[in-house]
């Protein structure tokens, strides 16, 4: 698979080029949560209508309908910026395009065009308190009324769940079926009655993510995703769209943990006549490049008709594991100013609060350790982890935060 030349000087990449030079918005870091939703609203409302929102979802749904070269060439450009993608990031990088896959008609036209314009957002609701690396555990129920489901249970750790208008939910629906057989993903309103988030602060002091607790709550019959019942191959779909999502957004080359941040600090401190410190910066360097290639052949390969699958996994460990080794670097660089900055200093306060962040990547859309076992299971094709639950009915389980026959 050829690469397209990232340096190329296209047509349409001096478009792109152009567009974000004129419409980047303002930095948005300090901004209340609420003014940056809107930020990030109206920058998605601008790409939609200067026609970059979408490039490759199809054009009936509002969608540019192009290809891998276009999405790559946006990806390269946008990658020197800073931009206020986070809030629909779910959106428009896991539930869009499960519904792109998955969704009737009907769904795709209700929500994927409003989601492209930044009206809406989306969280996905599939981790528990129960069940997080193992999701199929998952306890959270949807029970068959006249008019559709009846959804309960908890959910946590959903990201932007504050924000969002509409979540991807996974349920169990037939708890006498094998754990993995009796799930249904559905979509959910989340400001429905009997939908309640709650925030939860990590240790760089924000509330990325939420508990959600759903009490009773109404879901019509039109909300499945996919089939009743194959909410676990629907499950797999977005978790597919995760990983890449995830790779891909490494940090860009103008964020604390990035290859130039880090470089400047280095200057900064005087440290690049220093052969150790050289090397570790080549090194830095080169894994950045590999994994945006590594990045840049999957988008390609999977508009060729080719989704990655397993290999979803192998980006996201990447970027990961870049992440910790660009801490490294830069911990060791900055020293003492990793946790005691000057205020004054922006790029202290940058490079704190990125480090602080960071640990969530090798755990958020899946742990590295879950990640080397699905890359040494599916794509090795070394021998599976014994599992002793596979073949037995949900109902009689002892998992998550219940035990015993229920
Ligand atoms: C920043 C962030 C954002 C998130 N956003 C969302 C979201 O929007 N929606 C959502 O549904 N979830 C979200 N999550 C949850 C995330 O998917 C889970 O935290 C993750 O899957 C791990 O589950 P857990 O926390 O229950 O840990 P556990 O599964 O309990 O794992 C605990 C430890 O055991 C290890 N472990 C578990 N099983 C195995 C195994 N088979 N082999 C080897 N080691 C194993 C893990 O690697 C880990 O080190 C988010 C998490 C973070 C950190």
């Amino acid at each position: 698979m050829t690469v397209v030349e990232e340096k190329g000087s296209g047509e349409y990449r001096s478009r792109v080029r152009e567009w974000l030079a004129a419409n980047v918005p303002p930095p948005t870091a300090g901004l209340p949560p609420a003014d940056y939703l809107r930020v990030a609203k109206e920058y998605q409302a601008a790409l939609f209508a200067a026609g970059f929102a979408g490039i490759t979802w199809p054009k009936e749904v509002g969608g540019q309908g192009l290809g891998p070269a276009e999405q790559q060439v946006f990806a390269e450009e946008a990658a020197e910026l800073d931009l206020p993608t986070y809030p629909l990031l779910i959106g428009m990088g896991m539930c869009g395009p499960t519904l792109v896959d998955l969704g009737t008609p009907e769904q795709k036209q209700r929500y994927l065009p409003p989601l492209l314009r930044g009206d809406e957002v989306w969280c996905q609701l599939f981790s528990e308190p129960g069940a997080g690396s193992d999701v199929a555990s998952l306890q959270t129920r949807a029970e068959r009324t006249d008019d559709g489901w009846v959804l309960n249970g908890q959910k946590v750790w959903t990201t932007n769940a504050q924000w969002a208008d509409y979540g991807a939910v996974l349920a169990r629906t037939d708890p006498d079926q094998v754990k993995h057989a009796g799930i249904t993903m559905f979509i959910l309103d989340m400001h429905a009655p009997g939908v309640t988030v709650r925030p939860l602060r990590d240790m760089s002091g924000k509330s990325p993510f939420n508990e959600v607790y759903l009490d009773d709550v109404h879901l019509p019959a039109d909300a499945v995703i996919g089939e009743v019942g194959r909410g676990w191959q629907a499950a797999v779909t977005m978790l597919g769209h995760e990983r890449v999502s995830i790779g891909a957004s490494r940090p860009s080359r103008s964020s604390a943990l990035g290859f130039e941040a880090v470089l400047a600090l280095a200057r900064r401190e005087g440290a690049t006549a220093d052969p150790a410190q050289r090397e570790r910066l080549a090194e830095l360097y080169a894994h950045e490049r590999a994994l945006e290639l590594l990045n840049a052949r999957m988008r390609q390969e999977t508009q060729a008709g080719h989704p990655p699958g397993a290999r979803g996994s192998v980006a996201k460990l990447a970027a990961a594991v870049q992440l910790r080794r660009a801490i490294a670097v830069a911990g060791e660089l900055a020293g003492a100013d990793v946790v005691a900055w000057d205020p004054e200093d922006g790029h202290g306060a940058d490079l704190a609060r990125g480090i602080n962040s960071a640990p969530a990547s090798s755990i958020a859309g899946g742990t590295n350790e879950v990640q080397h076992n699905i890359i040494g299971e599916r794509i090795l094709g070394l021998p599976k982890e014994p599992q002793v639950d596979r073949d037995v009915p949900f109902r009689q389980l002892r998992v998550g935060t219940q035990g015993g026959a229920r």
